[in-house]
């Protein structure tokens, strides 16, 4: 259930709903918007009058949530999120760009990588530290001397760092090398994991499963904003299907989609989502033609021997150029880059 106060409702009468809530058995969710405050009440009893809200006072409106997720919904925060970390914003008018080598590799790499990614423009360094392999022979990531690598590598370019968290032990871990833990395909319904990273205060961004709805995606990410961190990422990172000419079909109607369902900032990655490195720019500009409010994409200083994803690492010159035609792309739609 959601009840929108009145444009200046007082802090005393908000608070007054918030208290009649919890007394009705509601975990009580605050968004603070421009004009108004809205209480989403989640997981109260199945059968309730609205009307007991409705003549509260300092009450606008109460709506019920019919969709399976509440706090995720558009509803809950009309005009949309915008996660704000280290100085970027996601979900605001400047598309943001996290680029970087699928794994972190080795100290050179990764300081290639940076001066790669900055140059052009990007103002997030991606490199995964813990890798989901489907072949436990695959190179498995560096652990902890990679995140020591790419913190250095991101602060000396002034760029912040997204990194995957693969379980819920990695948690402090991540959290103090990483400004934004990913969560990956795989992971996507690791249910214990997404409570987990409800707990902390740090962004996360939830990539859609390999196999699941936008439902299922919304709902997974309703499980971090159940515990009270709000500030979660969407990503679509392309889905199976009988299509095998790509790694995944990557679909950008999720885009378009998921703005419309709900509030949470959307980005796309067509690295994951084609496979190939020469599908990657032209769905990296269909991203931001459908509106994505940012991109991950790996890019590695030589693809051809990166110990992950190389056939789909874009190389250095064309990272660049995709970058100046997506600065031509962003304003046509509104946007920055
Ligand atoms: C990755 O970003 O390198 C990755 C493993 O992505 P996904 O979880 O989408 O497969
Ligand atoms: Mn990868």
């Amino acid at each position: 259930m959601l009840v929108v106060m009145q444009e200046g409702a007082s802090e005393a009468l908000i608070q007054k709903v918030i208290d009649r809530l919890i007394e009705d058995g509601f975990d009580v969710h605050r968004s603070t918007g421009i004009i108004h405050t809205v209480l989403g009440g989640v997981g109260g009893p199945a059968e309730f009058d609205t009307a007991v809200f409705e003549v509260l006072d300092g009450v606008k409106e109460v709506h019920r949530i019919v969709s399976p997720y509440k706090l995720a919904s558009r509803a809950f925060r009309p005009h949309g999120t915008v996660v704000k970390v280290g100085g970027v914003e996601i979900g605001g008018g400047r598309v943001v760009v996290m680029a970087g080598p699928c794994s972190v590799e080795s100290r050179e790499q990764i300081e290639r990588a940076a001066d790669i990614v900055a140059d052009g423009g990007a103002q997030v360094i991606r490199g995964g530290a813990f890798k989901p392999r489907s072949s436990p022979y695959s190179f498995q990531g560096l652990g902890e001397e990679g995140l020591k690598m790419l913190r250095a590598a991101a602060d000396r370019r002034n760029l912040l760092v997204i990194s995957e968290v693969m379980d819920s032990t990695q948690i402090p871990l991540l959290s103090a090398y990483a400004d934004i833990l990913q969560v990956g395909a795989r992971n996507m319904q690791n249910f214990n994991l997404l409570r987990e990273l409800g707990k902390i205060r740090k962004p996360v961004l939830l990539k859609r499963g390999i196999s699941a709805t936008i439902e299922e995606l919304l709902l997974s990410a309703e499980y971090i904003l159940s515990g009270g961190n709000y500030d979660v990422i969407l990503c679509e990172r392309g889905i199976r299907t009988f299509e095998t000419y790509t790694r995944n079909t990557m679909d950008v109607s999720a885009i378009p989609v998921v703005k419309k369902l709900s509030h949470l900032p959307m980005v796309a990655d067509p690295s994951h989502g084609t496979g190939r490195r020469d599908q990657v720019p032209p769905m990296a500009r269909a991203a931001v033609a459908a509106g994505a409010d940012g991109l991950l994409m790996e890019v590695h200083h030589d693809p051809d021997h990166a110990l992950s994803d190389g056939a789909q690492s874009l190389k250095p010159d064309q990272y660049a150029g995709l970058m100046d035609q997506l600065r031509l792309i962003a304003p046509a739609v509104g946007r920055t880059l």
